[in-house]
């Protein structure tokens, strides 16, 4: 395969290191030569050139060991890795590395489920480990267990936790349910964070600080070690489960739907992960753009109302849960119907009241943490459907859910595209999750769509709504956004690199964290 590599490295040090870390791992887990295999790393949503994203090698290493010895080996050369744990980050780039001589390192062998402790609910996994394979398990062992899966299930749980992902039960921000790591940093030190540094603990997932500065979020969303275990809290199986969706008919009902949601989340009185579903979110789970519509541009209002009403639908449509005791969830609902059911059109449904419906099916799954696939029906709104996923934070408040939406949807439509988008919220913020759905074989369309998410995020930066998290092709901008008191924050996340991976291997770029030899080159 032409490789086309950073200066430092020819293609025969390239080559050797190949070799060399074929040695280490077996033949059977490096891909090398163009073919399904390597193919397989591309990014298949990719706004940019099919090429843009592609690892020019994959190496797929079992243990702590192996991995030790494929550091070294980059280390000799320079070669830049790529981790990935199960690489389905799709909606954010997927497993796909810049072009540049990049070696992915895939973990999905390093898949054993250590521990499921069901007298403290929790797991410790290695990062192969998926939402459906800790899910079987738990089912299989019997354990009273529930686990918070994102919503495709065939993710990582530690690749989605690093990457702050979000879920649906009361778990469902994942890495606030985290509970200790394992790492191994560029020069093969493995460490333990937390309790997990006391030889003898019994604590490790038990209780999420140690002794000293808690380390653990430097390790996600970065580039500064390889995660090869972490321990994941798990829900008790709660005696009761009420899951409900209300429907609203009016674009202009997200007012007072997130100004009534709020109070409920940051008291808990709706303590799973709450979501404020468009439309089209929703429709576009079972239905295609196509039955509607073979118009290019977004869809009319007028063809918003039918598919409104073909489906049972409201413009927005809220959904979450209680968990507990009947006495509880009936209390709780009290207050849940006079805040968002005073709302004029509000509409309830409750188990039963939607059967047969993907839609409300897949939420009930997710709200109690059975993992499936469902959402990943959204891609297929349009023919050649790709998705990338902008999301912004915002304060759940009436006012920035509103100037949100209408922000971003003003500048799909500019673009001709739908919008297609969520509110999910958390306990007192809310990531708006715009699915820009984009035919990928229409290259104008694409270019579009690569155009559209650029202006979005300079957009939301000077409105003061910054991205949790992004695709490779924008990390660098978006890292340009945090920039306040001259940038100090992404400073120190380049002394950290510098320090901790000084020939610059780990996953150079992700999050716009570069070594001291490409910021130099950039400049
Ligand atoms: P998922 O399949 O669960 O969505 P991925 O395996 O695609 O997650 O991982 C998402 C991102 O998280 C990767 O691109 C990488 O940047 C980071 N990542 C994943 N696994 C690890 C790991 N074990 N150590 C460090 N970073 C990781």
């Amino acid at each position: 395969m032409p490789q086309v590599l950073p200066d430092w490295l020819t293609p025969q040090q390239f080559q050797q290191a190949v070799k060399e870390m074929r040695a280490v791992v077996g033949d059977k887990w490096v891909f090398y030569e163009d073919g399904p295999a390597l193919r397989s790393y591309r990014d298949a949503y990719s706004t940019l050139d099919d090429d843009a994203f592609l690892p020019s090698a994959v190496v797929a290493p079992d243990g702590v060991e192996e991995i030790q010895k494929i550091l070294k080996i980059a280390n000799d050369y320079r070669v830049p890795l790529w981790t990935i744990s199960s690489g389905k980050n799709f909606a954010y780039g997927g497993p796909a590395p810049r072009k540049s001589g990049y070696v992915v390192v895939d973990l999905k062998r390093m898949n054993r489920i250590i521990e499921v402790n069901e007298e403290f609910a929790y797991a410790l996994v290695e990062p192969g480990v998926t939402y459906f394979q800790l899910y079987e398990y738990i089912q299989k062992k019997g354990y009273k267990l529930w686990i918070d899966p994102a919503a495709p299930g065939w993710g990582s749980v530690l690749g989605n936790t690093l990457e702050h992902g979000v879920g649906y039960t009361p778990y469902g921000d994942h890495y606030m349910m985290h509970c200790g790591m394992e790492v191994v940093l560029a020069d093969g030190t493995v460490l333990r964070t937390g309790q997990g540094s006391l030889p003898g603990t019994q604590c490790w997932q038990l209780f999420q600080y140690g002794f000293g500065p808690v380390l653990d979020g430097i390790f996600t969303q970065s580039n500064l070690g390889i995660v090869t275990k972490m321990g994941m809290w798990l829900m008790p199986e709660p005696p009761g489960y009420m899951p409900f969706m209300i429907t609203y008919p009016n674009e202009d009902d997200l007012f007072a739907i997130t100004e009534a949601v709020r109070p409920l989340k940051v008291n808990m009185v709706i303590p799973n992960g709450a979501f404020t579903v468009g439309l089209l979110w929703e429709a576009a789970v079972k239905t295609t753009k196509a039955q509607y519509s073979t118009a290019k541009g977004p869809l009319p209002d007028s063809t918003l109302k039918k598919i409104a009403s073909d489906h049972k639908l409201g413009m927005w449509n809220f959904y979450a849960a209680l968990y507990g005791p009947k006495p509880m969830m009936d209390n709780s609902f009290k207050l849940v119907r006079d805040a968002l059911g005073s709302i004029p059109g509000a509409k309830f449904y409750f188990d039963g009241d939607r059967k047969g419906d993907p839609s409300w099916d897949y939420r009930v799954k997710l709200m109690r943490g059975i993992p499936n696939m469902t959402e990943f029906n959204i891609v297929n709104w349009v023919n050649g459907g790709a998705h990338i996923d902008f999301s912004p934070i915002s304060p759940t408040r009436g006012e920035d859910a509103v100037k949100q939406y209408e922000m971003i949807k003003t500048r799909a439509h500019e673009y001709g595209f739908d919008y297609i988008g969520e509110f999910a919220v958390g306990w007192r913020d809310m990531h708006h999750v715009f699915q820009l759905i984009f035919n990928r074989s229409d290259e104008a369309e694409r270019k579009r769509a690569h155009e559209l998410f650029g202006v979005l995020i300079d957009e939301a930066a000077k409105a003061g709504y910054g991205e949790y998290r992004t695709h490779l092709a924008f990390m660098d901008q978006i890292a340009g956004t945090y920039d306040w008191n001259d940038g100090a924050l992404w400073k120190l996340h380049h002394r950290l690199k510098d320090a901790l991976d000084p020939n610059g291997i780990l996953s150079p770029g992700k999050m716009g964290i570069w070594p001291k030899h490409m910021r130099e080159e950039k400049a």
